[in-house]
Parts: structure tokens; sequence; C-alpha cells
């Protein structure tokens, strides 16, 4: 109760709760009995860094005393966060990031009784991205073309120890929600349209980025948006979605579920709400699904001041410490930057003692809390070594950041040949501003929260024009500003490349109306294209762009948002010292009527070529300068429930280069109370093979994968393995399988 906290010295000896290798069951018991009630309500809040500096409202500068001790001494904090564009300016460098969070460390512990250390957290989410020193890896979207979770695994871990060795030790990153719209401004923050696919891929992302540290406290992930973030009706970040419980659970929630299972320890809140219900209110989500169904133990963290949002936008509280109520009720269990720390503490306090929230509500969430931190060893080493931390992040990755790049690139096409170019070819011509500009080719929540600002220095990044120039060193190689000189260049040219973008964004301010390439893009491509020279059009987009007239150009390549080594890799992959092998994760929309759009889709009455799956590529699309033949899957042909099915297979590198294929393995079922996608993914796999090189590939799958939510409308909502007859799809050939 509060009140009856115990003072420290009340017992002889060091308290349990200190004691390192105690459970840590037993040290959170300790610690929360030594609580009061404000210093538990001051654990379950987060403000931005911005509030410990300059007048305590975000002013440019180092830390200011008088502002620690309103967040920390007083409000008694217990997170605080770099949001996207909350850095200090000038930018410091990684020594003085980790002096800084060293500082705001030693100002809490010195001003808490309990010494309890503070927990701070950043998007990480390509990279230790606040920090222009460091290594820029692809865009999820990117990544999740590669399809290989063990390169996503190891830049998971540099991002990891780059931010460890700053002293931030909570990731906001991966995000789990899928990829369907590309009408929504972080379509590119999301790796697939697919959840098995999303979802192996953030689990790898988990490991690698909670890869055990040495020197340092260890690190969280966040599974986030929980969930169904990314389905909103109108495409437009935080709008309305409306999920049935069908698609929730059978579409939705796998991939967060994944994330559970390979351990990250928080979620981050969707700001939206789905059904007439803000999630950051929805006790159905936040308890029944979340802790309830899906067994997440961890810290469930709202996002950007979504308690007020619940009265400001939402409406669906009266005013604020009813929003309080209503959300920490519904299963918040810290609340991100309430952009004031003591009105919302006020706020919870007011709250709890008029009867609104239990105690017990509040202790839960500051059990999990305070477990998250002594799990990541954060009472026994809150501080970092500033002389490690640019070791850790300069350069850390770079060989995994240009690996994943040029993994992630997805030829789309490639008539007459055009690609390889030879590297001796005598003049290029290099044409679109994109070619040349770093900013539109990290893209947004780099530095700052949409991209690069102007003014703001920049992660050493080689553009697409300084790749080619540095992989051809002997051709003779040109950049054409505008639509003009590219025409009058390309005439004593030998090929051209129009290298295509679109503007650096996130969230709301990156929605678009309109998905398509810009009239001016594609007239570009038109007037090169008249030259009859060859042309190869680079994409550096964050979705899959209506193309238009773009589509007939010879040659097309989707480089997504390919970080600081992009233009080494979109140069190798067009000059052949690499073969592509990025697949689509994500399907390519042909027109803009398509959307939302993913493979996926059930079957319908229309036979309409538009009522069917009609994209310009399809998911798992992707060109090779050699060839493949994936030989008929082989499966035992009964399976239990709970059962792991074997399928195997050949493939066969059918050209005369070497090259990497990667092959989804989909179930179909034929007949089913439910209606059922005709392929559903429950598997890949990769293999790099010589030219006449074989090689027997062999995918493993639960039957519990296939599990669908039964029932008429939504029914109980109860998820079951259909009985009977199923085929399993690799490489186009099918086995036959029975559940039984
Ligand atoms: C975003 C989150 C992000 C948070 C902190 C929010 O606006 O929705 O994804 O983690 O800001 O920067």
């Amino acid at each position: 109760h509060a009140g009856t906290a115990q003072e420290p010295g009340a017992e002889q000896g060091p308290a349990a709760y200190q004691d390192a290798a105690a459970p840590v069951e037993r040290r959170v018991n300790d610690l929360l009995r030594r609580m009061t009630l404000e210093e538990k309500v001051g654990q379950m809040t987060q403000i931005r860094v911005g509030k410990l500096r300059g007048d305590c409202n975000n002013v440019p500068g180092p830390l200011v005393e008088s502002c620690m001790k309103t967040v920390l001494g007083e409000a008694k904090v217990g997170s605080i966060l770099s949001g996207g564009g909350d850095n200090p300016a000038p930018d410091p460098g990684p020594k003085a990031w980790a002096e800084m969070t060293n500082q705001i460390q030693k100002y809490a512990l010195d001003n808490n009784r309990l010494r309890i250390p503070v927990i701070y957290g950043a998007d990480g989410v390509h990279g230790h991205s606040n920090l222009p020193s460091a290594v820029m890896f692809p865009h999820q979207i990117g990544l999740g073309a590669t399809w290989n979770p063990e390169l996503i695994q190891q830049a998971g871990k540099a991002t990891g120890e780059a931010m460890r060795a700053t002293g931030v030790f909570w990731n906001f990153a991966p995000v789990s929600d899928i990829a369907r719209d590309t009408r929504w401004g972080r379509y590119y923050e999301a790796y697939s349209e697919d959840p098995f696919l999303a979802g192996s891929l953030a689990a790898a992302a988990v490991k690698g980025m909670q890869t055990p540290a040495k020197d340092t406290a260890q690190l969280t992930a966040t599974a986030k948006h929980f969930a169904g973030y990314s389905e909103p009706k109108n495409g437009h970040d935080r709008s309305a979605a409306f999920i049935p419980v069908r698609q929730l659970q059978d579409t939705v929630l796998p991939p967060f579920q994944a994330q559970f299972d390979a351990g990250v320890k928080t979620v981050m809140i969707n700001s939206g709400a789905i059904n007439g219900i803000p999630v950051h209110a929805s006790r159905y989500m936040l308890v029944e699904q979340l802790r309830e169904r899906m067994g997440f133990q961890g810290v469930a963290v709202s996002d950007w001041e979504d308690l007020r949002k619940l009265v400001t936008h939402h409406k669906v509280a009266a005013d604020y410490p009813a929003a309080i109520a209503i959300s920490v009720n519904a299963g918040v269990d810290m609340a991100m930057e309430p952009s004031n720390a003591a009105e919302f503490t006020q706020g919870l306090l007011t709250v709890v003692r008029d009867g609104r929230v239990s105690q017990r509500r509040i202790d839960e969430a500051v059990r999990r809390i305070l477990k998250l931190k002594f799990e990541l060893g954060l009472f026994e080493r809150p501080f970092v070594d500033p002389a490690a931390a640019e070791r850790a992040v300069i350069g850390n990755g770079v060989d995994i950041a240009r690996k994943a790049a040029t993994e992630s690139m997805v030829l789309l096409r490639n008539e007459k040949s055009t690609l390889p170019l030879s590297t001796s070819v005598k003049k290029l011509v290099v044409a679109g501003d994109t070619a040349d500009d770093a900013r539109r080719q990290l893209g947004g929540w780099t530095v700052e929260w949409q991209g690069v600002p102007a003014e703001g220095p920049f992660p050493e990044t080689t553009t697409v024009l300084e790749g080619l120039k540095a992989a051809a060193p002997q051709t003779e190689i040109s950049h054409a500003k505008d639509q003009a000189s590219a025409v009058a260049e390309a005439k004593s040219a030998d090929a051209v490349v129009v290298v295509l973008g679109e503007k650096e964004g996130a969230e709301g301010p990156g929605d678009t109306e309109d998905p398509s390439l810009s009239p001016a893009q594609q007239q570009l491509v038109d007037a090169v294209q008249a030259t009859g020279k060859p042309v190869v059009v680079v994409l550096l987009t964050g979705r899959g762009r209506v193309l238009g007239s773009v589509s007939d150009a010879d040659a097309l390549l989707s480089g997504w948002l390919p970080g600081t080594e992009g233009g080494h890799a979109v140069a190798d992959v067009l000059f052949g010292k690499a073969n592509p092998s990025g697949k689509l994760s994500v399907s390519w929309p042909k027109t803009v009527g398509d959307q939302p759009m993913s493979y996926d889709q059930l079957p319908g009455a229309n036979g309409g070529a538009s009522s069917k799956y009609d994209p310009a590529y399809p998911f798992g699309y992707g060109l090779s300068y050699t060839s493949f033949e994936v030989g008929a899957p082989t499966t035992p042909s009964v399976a239990k429930a709970r059962d792991n099915v074997k399928v195997s297979f050949t493939v066969r590198n059918t050209g005369s280069r070497a090259g990497t294929e990667v092959v989804p393995v989909y179930i179909q079922q034929p007949v089913s109370a439910v209606q059922v996608p005709e392929r559903r993914l429950v598997g890949f796999a990769r293999a790099t093979l010589n030219p006449g090189e074989q090689k027997t590939l062999e995918v493993t799958f639960d039957t519990d994968q296939l599990a669908l939510t039964v029932g008429d409308v939504d029914g109980a909502g109860r998820r079951e393995v259909a009985r009977g007859g199923y085929l399993v799809e690799a490489g186009g050939k099918t086995a036959p399988l029975t559940l039984r």
C-alpha cells in the first residue's frame, strides 16, 4: 500500500533486490514492496530526452540539472527516450552520446532512494539510426526481399551493439506490422505482406538485437505496433481500422507471436483504433489477445502521447485522468512521452487514489518493468564506457549492410539481356536526382523522424552515382540532372541508368494518395527510351510504385531504401559482380486501385481479371542472371497435429552463372469450411549454386501453422487445424499431404 513502503536501512545488510545472484522474481518482489506509490507511477513513465534540456522543453544543447530534477528527481521517471527527431544538435558523436546517457543514469540513480536505473530507448530501425556516424542498413522492406533471416539477424546484432555501446538498452524495433497498402507512410518499415515471412524475419532481428552482451547490460527489442497498425481502411497512418477476428488472428497477430517466441521483451501499442476501440483502450487486445491467448509476459509501452490522444483524437475519454485510467486498466504498462511527466504521474496517482485504477494493476505493470530492468542487467551495469562507443558505432556492420543491400535488390525486368552491363562500356549516362541524393536513399527514420534534416550531418553514404563510378573507373560516367541533358547525352552513350526515388518521410507526413511514379519521372524514362539506347531504371522507393509507361523500360531493378552501402550494391548488380537474388516480399501494384493488396486474397465469385490477384509483379517474384529448376517436392503423405512436416526438393542452377535462389513453400487447401487463400506461405529455403550444381533443400513446417479461425462470421475465435487433404507446393509443383 502507498505509504507503507519501507525505508532502506530498515533491515540489516544489502537488500535482496540488490543481490545480483538472487532470482529475478525475488528481486522484483523485494523491490516492489519497498516502493511508494509515487515511485511506482514514476516507473510507468517514459519521457523524451528533450525534456532534460534547455528550458525543459526540447531546446537543443546540453542536459540541464533543473530539468533533470523535474523529470527524474521529482516525477521519478523510469525511462527516457530519443523519439525520432529528438537528438542533440549538433550531432555530438557516439562518445558524447554515451556520456549523455551516463549522465542521465547517474542523475537518476543519485536522486532516487532505491537507486533504480532508468532504461533509455530509441528507434534503431535500420541501424542505430539516430546517429549520423552509424551504418544504415536497408529499411525493412528491402531486408524482406532478401528472405535471409541469418543476414537480418547479423544486421540486428550490429544494431544492438551500436545502441548498447551508447547506453541505449531498448530498441523500438523491429516493426512486425504487415505491408499491404502502399499509401501508408510507413509501408517501407515492414518486412512483408505475408505474416509468416514478416514473423520469421522479425524473429531473426530480435535474436540479433538481443544477442547477449559482454561489456554492457543487455538490450531489448520491441514488437511494434501491437497490433493491426498497418491496416487502416483508408491507408492513412493511425486512422480507423476494421479487422474481423479471423483476419486478426490468422494474419495480423502471427508475426507478433513469432517475435514473442523469439524472446522479445517489450511490445509497443498501435496508436490507431480497431473496430471502433482505440487499441490503447482495448482490454480485448492488450489482455485477452496479448496476454491470455498469446502468452506475452513483458512490458507493453504506449506509443507517443497516446494516452492523451484518447481525449484529443479518439474522444473516448472526457479528460486526461479518465484517459489514463482507461488505458492503464486496458493494459498499458508504461506511457511513452505523456509530454508532461508531473501531469501524467499526478493524473495516475489521482485515479489510483479515487479507486479507478487498482493498486494491484499498478503493481502488475511495475513488476513487469522492474523484471525487464533486472533481466537486462541494468542494476549491475547501468553505465557504459564512452571510450568503447566509437568502435561499436562507426563502421560497425558495414559489410553486412552492403551484403544486405545487394541481396535486397529485386530484378523486375530484363529485356534483350540489357543487364548486366559490361564494365567496359565507354560511356554511361546516369539520370534522375535520386542517383546522387543520399537523403532519399536513406529514407525516413535516419537521424530524424522524417529523414536527415536539410542542414543536418549525414551518415557516410555511397550514392548510386558514386557506386557506379567506383565500380567502373574506366567508364565515362556523367550525371544528367534534367530530361533535356539526359536525352542529349544519351545520344553518345552506350547505356542510360535512370534512378527514380520518392520523398523520404514517415507516419502521417509520409502517407500518399497516389502511389504512382510521377508524370515527370515517367516522361524522363520515356524520353531516354526513345533514344533507342539501352535503358536501366533503378527504383529507390519504399514501396512498389505504380509504374505506368516505366514498365516498358528495358530493365527494371528495385533497390528499395538500401542504406549507406546502397550505391555499391546497385553498381554490383548492374555490372554483374553480384547476381540479383531478391524476391518480392510484397505485391507490386499495377494500378492505383490495387490497395490494399496481398497474394493471399480470398476467392470470390466474380471471374473478372481485376477481381482476382492481378499485380504488376507478384509476391515472390524476382529475376536472376541465371536460371534455376526446382524439382517436385516430397513430403510424408500423412501427418498429425503438432507434427513437423519435412518437405524436400532439389534446386539446380541451369544457367551459366553462379546465383542464389529462394524457394517459397506454400500450403494449398483445396476444400475448407472456412475460405482460405489459394496458397499460404509455410516456409522457405535459399541456396547458392554454381552453374550446373544441384542441391537438395529441406523445409520444415509445423502443422499448427495451418490453423485457421473457425466458425461462422467470427465465431468464438477458436483456431483449429482442419483434417483432410492438403497440397504442399514448391517451385510450382505439388505433393499431397493428408492431416489425420
Ligand atoms: C512511432 C513509433 C516510435 C515512437 C518513438 C512514434 O511516433 O509511431 O514507432 O517508436 O514514435 O519515436
